[in-house]
């Protein structure tokens, strides 16, 4: 196998809890889950002995990566080892870049994955996302936080079907911001978000079913010490259980494939030729669901997602590869609370055996979150090699205030606080 091969394989995120890996990573990642820890808590949880813990964080300390907390010393300890850390989510940022195909979200995050700045550059469809656009929309952002140091950039996007070589985008981001950068498939960046930000520490097999313009599953597998979130099997030509002979036709000639028929754009068509909404739009469908039309057919399609996640389930239950719990992610599952229950009815309907339990992600996992916690995953890994001054870092970024007003303004328009949709 060659070695850009090997580097396909990798997973789009493994977290290090203990035994494995590099010790900054392991004493990272328990403060991050736990927001706030001890020396001598880190030191009993990861396996770490109380000097390596104490040298590390001092490190990660001067590398702004953690930070003493000024919450109350924990009581009962003295000195050092009872003074807290956290992580320190003033000095450094991390870079997002959402790729669309009409447009591209550009956000900026603290190191914990929450989003600090965010906005979107627009491209003609069909157009190559422009990299050195969006790394001056990032310069942009970074101009307006007082003094933040960017330390890695995430890059998501559906690279099917933006017709785009992921590791080859990964390439000229590292090439234009001089940064640390990994490419992701939003429906695996997509879980790993769901995962960081809200589920944290359960044990066992979990697949995820993404649903929105487009289908596709993936899985983590959390060891206890060590957890890998998988890259993505897409189920975008996947029958519709319910398919109609009047349905459009898939970009692959064919009737009745899922994506042509249940995502979102499509179901947003159909609606629109119904005339149930006013413009053929994504955030119409779901801003309409109060209209008893459009709530039909969102209860329509609920069932066939409903039915699809169980088959999904049921491809994935292998002896060698149990499913602990089944999450539903993606704007098709999560959007509309009105059809949760016809969603979770007909996966138990439809289920070939036991049901296992079932559960809908997180519905606030914008693409700013997204791409954000793609880029976080070289900072999860590997802290200290992120840090600004470390010798992997080869140099400084090129993402200065400079080099902003070298070329032409990039737009940069804010997004609502708060979308409905894409
Ligand atoms: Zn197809």
């Amino acid at each position: 196998m060659t070695r850009a091969n090997d580097r396909r394989l990798r997973p789009t995120l493994t977290v290090m809890r203990h035994a494995t890996g590099a010790s900054a990573a392991q004493v990272f990642e328990h403060v991050r889950s736990h927001r706030i820890a001890s020396r001598d808590d880190i030191a009993v949880r990861t396996g770490l002995s109380i000097a390596t813990v104490g040298r590390t964080v001092t490190a990660m300390v001067e590398a702004g990566l953690l930070r003493e907390s000024e919450a109350a010393v924990r009581p009962g300890a003295t000195g050092r080892p009872g003074v807290r850390v956290e992580v320190d989510t003033e000095r450094h940022a991390v870079i997002g870049f959402h790729l669309g195909a009409e447009r591209a979200t550009v956000a900026l995050s603290d190191l914990t994955g929450a989003v600090l700045a965010h906005g979107t550059v627009g491209h003609p469809v069909a157009r190559r996302p422009d990299l050195e656009q969006l790394s001056r929309a990032a310069a942009t952002l970074l101009g307006r936080l007082s003094s933040r140091e960017p330390v890695s950039v995430g890059v998501v996007g559906d690279w099917v079907s933006l017709g785009l070589d992921s590791f080859d985008v990964a390439a000229e981001v590292r090439e234009v911001t001089g940064l640390p950068v990994r490419a992701a498939d939003h429906i695996a960046a997509t879980a790993a978000a769901d995962f960081l930000h809200r589920a944290n520490g359960a044990v066992g097999t979990a697949l995820y079913v993404y649903g929105a313009d487009s289908f596709g599953i993936t899985t983590t597998v959390d060891r206890t010490e060590r957890v890998e979130l998988h890259r993505s099997l897409s189920l975008e030509h996947f029958p519709h259980p319910f398919p109609s002979d009047s349905g459009p036709l898939c970009s692959c000639g064919r009737s009745g494939c899922l994506t042509a028929l249940a995502g979102d754009e499509a179901l947003a068509r159909h609606l629109f030729h119904r005339r149930a909404i006013e413009a053929p739009r994504v955030a119409s469908v779901y801003e309409s669901a109060g209209d008893p039309v459009v709530l039909a057919e969102l209860r329509h399609r609920a069932r066939a997602l409903g039915h699809v996640a169980a088959l999904a389930r049921d491809i994935m239950m292998t002896p060698d590869a149990i499913t602990d719990r089944v999450v539903l992610i993606g704007r098709a599952f999560t959007a509309c609370a009105e059809v949760r229950d016809d969603i979770i009815a007909a996966y138990r309907e439809f289920s070939a055996t036991v049901a296992v339990p079932v559960e809908f992600g997180w519905a606030d996992a914008s693409d700013a979150i997204v791409a954000c916690t793609a880029g976080l995953a070289p900072v999860i890994e590997d802290p200290m090699a992120v840090a600004p001054g470390a010798p992997s870092r080869r140099g400084e970024h090129r993402l200065s205030a400079s080099r902003t007003n070298a070329g032409p303004a990039a737009v940069v328009r804010p997004l609502a606080a708060r979308r409905a949709s894409a």
